[in-house]
């Protein structure tokens, strides 16, 4: 017979399950900043900035010190770990900025992926030794909420039924220690959309992924209230010949959550993988229309489709700070509203928000 040795406290649970629902809260949803500095990197190569500590800490401050009118969009910020203790141009540290904003601060906790002997180079993700020590530090830095991301790829093979048990399991044990340490974990089973698979073939892996993730959750007694999920929508591959609309992206998305994802889950903040901003909004907006009953706040977690413009803006000048901040803020209100099924395409998106944002075999 299974026993359950309680782990959490009721106060503890209250405190997960507000901080939860403040970060999803109706129309509001996440800002992924926490790019390693390589993958910072290869952000500013694009606008050819040197990728130093001081450039990162620019952009950052320009997308942490926009209009307070972001906070009504956007409920938590992701930070990596450099960011965390950076200070912005008025020196004040980078998690004052955003709480003063009302917003929830949040960490990458993970160290990156590693390949599965054995398998056609499928991953698992470190960071497991030593966690619950450096979550009870960033609780008390300031952080309320953690992510860490798992990778999960579709080929003839892939994903295989080891990498789901581990990926499932690693999250689960990941998910268990942040909630002893009063942080919501942020629980992320990325499928890749490298390939040329179409819309039911993620569908299908987007349900044996989800399914292995929630039984590993209940198997490690993870408080459900006090998580989130961020999974991939449910998208044909990059190079898929057939095209597919919003609405059937949406229908898809919608119908692999509902099967495999338990009410109890208050919010589910998908990432962009790669879509561009338009198209991100666009499936998010769809997403929110599917007539079909949805229990959770279905929202974003992007790092890409919120930050592209702001970058292509910037260019490195301060110069050109308002104009980036600007295209940031127009990108979270219009996620926003499509994380309610509001957005009303105007029809007239810019190049930049147009432009996809894949890379192959995606490290963050
Ligand atoms: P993208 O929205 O750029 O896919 O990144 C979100 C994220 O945080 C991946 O872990």
């Amino acid at each position: 017979m299974t026993h359950q040795f309680p782990h959490l406290c009721p106060e503890e649970k209250k405190e997960l399950s507000d901080i939860a629902q403040r970060i999803v809260a109706p129309g509001k949803g996440v800002l992924a900043a926490d790019e390693s500095t390589g993958t910072m990197g290869k952000r500013l190569q694009k606008i050819s900035v040197d990728n130093t500590e001081e450039n990162r800490r620019s952009f950052r401050d320009l997308l942490f010190s926009s209009d307070p009118s972001i906070s009504d969009s956007v409920g938590g910020v992701i930070f990596f770990h450099e960011t965390l203790y950076q200070k912005s141009d008025n020196g004040k540290l980078f998690p004052e900025v955003i709480k003063e904003k009302g917003i929830v601060v949040g960490i990458k906790v993970d160290k990156g992926t590693a390949v599965l002997s054995g398998t056609d180079d499928e991953t698992t993700t470190q960071g497991l030794t030593g966690l619950a020590d450096r979550c009870a530090q960033y609780k008390k830095d300031g952080c309320d909420f953690a992510k860490w991301r798992c990778v999960l790829k579709i080929s003839d093979s892939c994903p295989s039924s080891l990498a789901i048990a581990e990926n499932a399991n690693v999250l689960a044990r990941y998910a268990s220690i942040c909630q002893k340490n009063g942080l919501v974990p942020i629980v992320e089973p990325e499928i890749l959309p490298d390939g040329d698979h179409d819309l039911q073939r993620c569908q299908f892996a987007t349900e044996k992924v989800l399914a292995a993730v929630y039984k590993a959750l209940s198997d490690h007694h993870v408080y459900l209230e006090g998580t989130l999920l961020k999974p991939n929508m449910v998208t044909a591959g990059q190079a898929c010949p057939k095209k597919y609309s919003p609405q059937e992206v949406a229908m898809a998305t919608v119908t692999a959550l509902r099967r495999t994802v338990p009410a109890a889950v208050p919010g589910i903040c998908f990432l962009s993988g790669g879509q561009s901003e338009e198209e991100a909004s666009l499936n998010l907006n769809a997403i929110n229309q599917v007539s079909l009953h949805r229990p959770w706040n279905l929202t974003f977690s992007y790092g890409r489709a919120l930050q592209a413009s702001a970058l292509a803006a910037w260019q490195g000048k301060a110069a050109n700070k308002k104009a980036a901040q600007d295209a940031f803020c127009k990108r979270a209100k219009i996620n926003g509203l499509a994380s309610k099924g509001q957005y009303k395409p105007t029809g007239s998106a810019d190049q930049a928000s147009m432009e996809s944002l894949h890379t192959a075999s995606y490290l963050y």
